[in-house]
C-alpha cells in the first residue's frame, strides 16, 4: 500500500475504487436535458432488477437518512412502529418523534434480531399504520428476518413496510415486489462502494396512495414530486449527476459479475472473516442464523485494547477497521467484506489483523 492512502474495511462509509472515480468524472450535463434523460433511463432497469421491482426506482440526492425521515413524513398518519435492534433502528423513532409524529418502538435488545411473534402483538392492537425495519444492523451485524416480518405485516392491510437495506443492498438478494415492501431504500457509500451522496428507493402503488393524502410532505422528499418527475426521466431538484455517473458504471460491472455471483462471493468473504473471529478465540455479537453476510460485528471477548489496535493496523498496513459503535463501542469491533473485496484483499487484511493483533 502506498502513500496516504488507508484501505476502509469499515462498515461504511467504504472504500471506493479509482475506476469508480474515473468514471464519476464524466462532464458536467444539465439535469433537464436529453442526456440526463438517458442517463437515468439506463440506470432504470438496473436498478429495477437488482431492487426486485416494477415500480420506478427512485434517485435522492441525500444521504439515507433523507429517505427514512422522508418516508416517516410522507406516510405515517396515525401511528409508526420503529422496530429497533441497534444504533440505527434506534434512531428512526428519534427520527419520527422529531417529525412530530406518534411513535413507539418495538425494542430489541442490542445483538438480537426483531421478534416477529412480538410484532404481530404490537400490530394486533389496531393502533399502527407503519413499520419501519432496518434490514441489516450495521451497528450490531445482525440481519432480520425480512421475509418472516414481512409476512406478519401483511396480515394487516393497512399497515405499510418501510425498510432499510442500507448495508445489505446488492450483496444479498431482496426483492422489493414478492415480499410486498411498501418502500425500499438504500444510500451509495455501503454495499454499493460508491461515494456517500445518494439514496435510492421505491415506493409501492399503496404507500404512493396514502401519500398523496399526506398534509405537509414539503417539497424536497415529497414522494409524489418524485414520481412526477420520474415520469419525465429527472429528479425533482438537481441530482449528485457524478453520482450518478458512478452508480451507472457500478450497475453495469454487477452486471458483469452477474448477481448471484455477486452475492456468491460476499458470502465467501464473510466466510473468511468468520474463520478468522473462530480462529483468534473471538465470539459473534450477534447470534448463529441471523449474522450479516456484509459485515462481522466481533465482540471484544478478549478484551483487547481495540483503538491501539487499529492505530497500529492503520500505522503498519495502511487499512482500518472500526472499533464499535454507539454504545458498544470498545465491547465490538467490526469488519467489513462489502463492495469490491476479493479473496485476496480480505485475505491480506485478515493477515494484518493478524499481525497487529495484541497479547
Ligand atoms: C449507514 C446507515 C444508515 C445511515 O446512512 P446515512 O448515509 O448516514 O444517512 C442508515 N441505516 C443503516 C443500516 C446504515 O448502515
Amino acid at each position: 500500500m502506498n502513500g496516504d492512502h488507508i484501505k476502509l474495511y469499515i462498515p461504511g462509509p467504504i472504500e471506493v475504487s479509482q475506476k469508480t472515480y474515473k468514471a464519476m468524472s464524466a462532464p458536467m450535463i444539465g439535469h433537464r436535458s436529453k442526456d440526463f434523460v438517458s442517463l437515468y433511463e439506463k440506470v432504470q432497469p438496473m436498478l429495477q432488477s437488482l431492487f426486485g421491482t416494477k415500480r420506478p426506482v427512485f434517485l435522492s440526492t441525500s444521504s439515507a437518512w433523507g429517505v427514512m425521515e422522508a418516508s416517516v413524513r410522507n406516510l405515517v398518519s396515525k401511528k409508526v412502529l420503529n422496530c429497533c435492534c441497534g444504533a440505527f433502528s434506534d434512531k428512526w423513532l428519534d427520527v419520527s418523534l422529531r417529525c412530530g409524529k406518534d411513535a413507539e418502538s418495538l425494542q430489541a435488545e442490542w445483538g438480537q434480531p426483531i421478534d416477529p411473534v412480538t410484532l404481530e402483538q404490537k400490530l394486533s392492537t389496531g393502533e399502527f399504520d407503519t413499520v419501519t425495519l432496518v434490514h441489516n444492523e450495521t451497528s450490531t451485524g445482525v440481519t432480520n428476518p425480512l421475509s418472516e416480518i414481512a409476512a406478519v405485516v401483511h396480515k394487516f392491510p393497512d399497515v405499510l413496510l418501510v425498510v432499510d437495506t442500507v448495508s445489505s443492498f446488492s450483496a444479498v438478494p431482496i426483492n422489493a415486489d414478492e415480499l410486498g415492501i411498501d418502500v425500499l431504500l438504500t444510500g451509495s457509500q455501503k454495499a454499493l462502494a460508491l461515494p456517500p451522496g445518494l439514496s435510492l428507493f421505491t415506493v409501492s402503488e399503496k404507500a404512493m396512495a396514502r401519500a398523496s393524502e399526506m398534509p405537509d410532505r414539503g417539497y424536497y422528499f415529497d414522494f409524489l414530486e418524485f414520481e412526477k418527475n420520474a415520469k419525465k426521466s429527472m429528479t425533482p431538484s438537481t441530482p449528485c449527476i457524478s453520482l450518478i455517473y458512478g452508480l451507472a458504471w457500478k450497475l453495469e460491472q454487477i452486471q458483469l459479475e452477474g448477481v448471484t455471483n455477486r452475492y456468491a462471493r460476499h458470502e465467501k468473504l464473510n466466510n473468511m472473516v468468520h474463520s478468522w473471529v473462530k480462529e483468534n478465540g473471538f465470539e459473534h455479537f450477534a447470534p448463529e442464523g441471523y449474522r450479516s453476510k456484509t459485515l462481522t460485528c466481533v465482540l471484544n471477548n478478549k478484551e483487547i485494547d481495540i483503538p491501539n489496535w487499529i492505530k497500529s493496523m492503520r500505522e503498519k498496513h495502511s487499512l482500518v477497521i472500526n472499533g464499535g459503535y454507539g454504545k458498544i463501542k470498545g465491547k465490538t469491533f467490526r469488519i467489513s467484506n462489502m463492495g469490491d473485496e476479493t479473496e485476496e484483499s480480505i485475505s491480506t487484511m485478515l493477515t494484518a489483523l493478524s499481525d497487529t493483533l495484541p497479547g
